[in-house]
């Protein structure tokens, strides 16, 4: 999508800090960490997020968590760590291309 900051960081056009990519998905460090280790794991193919997951996209979900469990044991953090995805604006999604965030590296709270 042309307008996508997540797409533009994708091609390219906005820098990032990489953590991984294949040619499914792009993992990136989030520009505002709320824990120690916090990047960003987005599948290449645009959709704006988990209420949008269709049979066709469900196996890049599976693809991104098989790529967060792998990238958890070779970052050394495979021990706790948090994926969150955020769906819609009240669970306070702010960029509109489905991302899964990947929190680590302090006790992470409950949260509502
Ligand atoms: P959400 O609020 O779940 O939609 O998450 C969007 C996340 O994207 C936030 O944690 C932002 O800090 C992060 N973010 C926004 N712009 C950038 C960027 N240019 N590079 C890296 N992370 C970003
Ligand atoms: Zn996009």
């Amino acid at each position: 999508m042309s307008d996508c900051l997540f797409c533009k960081i994708i091609s390219g056009e906005i820098p990032s800090n990489k953590v991984y990519e294949d040619e499914i998905c792009y993992a990136f460090y989030d520009i505002s960490p709320m824990a120690p280790t916090h990047f960003l794991v987005i599948p290449k193919v645009h959709f704006a997020s988990a209420a949008e997951v269709t049979e066709e996209t469900a196996p890049v979900i599976g693809h991104i968590y098989m790529v967060i469990a792998k990238l958890a044991k070779e970052m050394g953090f495979a021990d706790g760590f948090r994926v969150v995805t955020n769906c819609g604006e009240i669970a306070g999604q702010t960029v509109h291309h489905i991302h899964f965030h990947v929190l680590s590296g302090k006790q992470l709270g409950s949260f509502n």
